[in-house]
């Protein structure tokens, strides 16, 4: 009888799961679960948080992906896992079965407990929440017009972690739509960074973050660092001006975003999986502790990077590879034959600050300026064809290299 095989989760390491399934899965049947009807790249959610791409750009029908001969994609949204029953319950209450499983849910934004970070700041996980930023600054600049209160043109990134730093370089772009709506200058849309440490960027050479720093002062981003957020009150940010005597400076604005940083999908943590924000430290093949037909792959798995000796980062290149080797492994226990350990050699990381600017490391040299957004380019466009193949690039590629 055919084994059935169940994906939750239809961003990187999902799709490229079901890639690697799909290929030669003669006596497989797979299914595939996502709330969404449609795939997104994570990575570009901050150019439709500011309104310099739109949704359909960054994003393609999963049912582009699946091939009807061996697999059948739920739309749905998944509560609960059970491993020792192998079963998973979604919300509208379906249960499915599986003889093996790919968890590949994903990551929600990381409050810390602060306080008022729920209810007062936007946060940016999805296409639909980084609509609503694009929105809501939308608005706060046409009210501008009718009410010239200034706290309405401030914008303020809260953490200058890699997603904070590219949603600023895409507002820097952005601010030119957003300026006409309010009928001001681009440079009067004020545009704030506050940051708990001083070290920003510690992927990078200290020279290389200075670089992506002082571009975007350049370009008129006021970076509070050193300043750890203690709270969010209704359009204010409260951040410890002094270590010392623990006194709190308040920066009043209408649009507050928190990107301090990621946890994996709370599915892992309420199914019983013993983690850490939300990430599951994983056997060196990718399989659940004590569950050898349970993959946790992406942002809610942990794995050791056996060189370094801490878990390897968050990302959509590592989630690529993950996804890939968890089909991978699933095929071989398929076959009798032994899974094979996680590894994983970067090809580099590319920060981008706007459309022609970006920074970083491919191999060991370090690029900046316009070659890098060219090779971020071509890093986005590698991403694409991983989970959509060629149609996908063919459509919603970035070939716009030279400006
Ligand atoms: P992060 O953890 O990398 O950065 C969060 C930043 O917020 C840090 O600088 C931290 O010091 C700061 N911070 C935390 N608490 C704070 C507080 N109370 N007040 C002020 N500042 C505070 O998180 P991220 O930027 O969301 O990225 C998450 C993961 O995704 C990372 O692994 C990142 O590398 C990855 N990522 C990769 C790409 C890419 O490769 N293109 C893009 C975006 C994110």
């Amino acid at each position: 009888m055919s084994k059935q095989v169940i994906i939750l989760g239809a961003g990187y390491a999902g799709l490229r799961a079901l890639h690697e399934l799909q290929k030669g899965a003669a006596d497989l049947k797979i299914t595939l679960v996502d709330r969404n009807a449609y795939h997104y790249e994570a990575t570009d959610l901050h150019e439709v948080a500011a309104g310099t791409q739109t949704k359909d750009k960054i994003s393609y029908p999963i049912s582009d992906v699946v091939k009807a001969s061996c697999t059948t994609f739920i739309q749905g949204t998944v509560d609960k896992i059970d491993p020792d029953n192998q079963t998973v319950l979604l919300e509208d209450g379906q249960v499915l079965t599986y003889d093996y499983l790919v968890v590949a849910l994903g990551f929600v934004s990381e409050s810390f407990g602060i306080p008022g970070v729920e209810e007062y700041a936007l946060q940016m996980v999805d296409v639909a929440t980084a609509e609503q930023i694009h929105q809501h600054i939308e608005e706060q600049m046409k009210t501008y017009k009718e009410t010239k209160d200034p706290e309405l043109l401030k914008i303020v990134v809260c953490g200058a972690g890699f997603t904070g730093i590219e949603l600023l370089g895409a507002f820097v772009e952005g601010r030119k739509h957003f300026a006409e709506l309010a009928g001001v200058e681009p440079a009067a849309i004020e545009l704030y960074c506050v940051e708990a440490v001083t070290r920003l960027l510690p992927m990078f050479s200290e020279k290389l973050a200075d670089y992506g720093i002082q571009r975007l002062e350049k370009w008129g981003v006021k970076f509070l660092t050193g300043k750890p957020i203690k709270e969010i009150k209704p359009d204010t940010v409260v951040y410890q001006e002094d270590k010392e005597t623990g006194a709190v400076t308040e920066l009043k604005a209408k649009t507050i975003i928190w990107t301090t940083g990621v946890s994996g999908s709370r599915v892992v943590g309420a199914s019983g999986f013993e983690a850490k924000r939300g990430r599951v430290m994983v056997n060196p093949d990718l399989t659940a502790p004590a569950h050898e037909n349970v993959y946790i792959v992406g942002d809610c798995s942990a794995v050791m990077d056996m060189a370094s000796n801490r878990p390897y980062p968050t990302t959509a290149q590592i989630s690529l590879k993950m996804g890939e080797q968890a089909g991978r492994n699933i095929k071989a226990q398929l076959k009798g034959k032994a899974t094979e350990p996680f590894t994983f050699h970067s090809l580099g990381s590319v920060c981008s600050i706007g459309n022609t600017h970006a920074f970083g490391e491919v191999g060991k040299t370090e690029v900046k300026g316009y070659p890098a957004s060219f090779i971020k380019k071509a890093i986005m466009d590698r991403s694409l064809l991983e989970t959509g193949g060629v149609k996908e690039v063919m459509a919603k590629g970035r070939f716009d290299f030279y400006h």
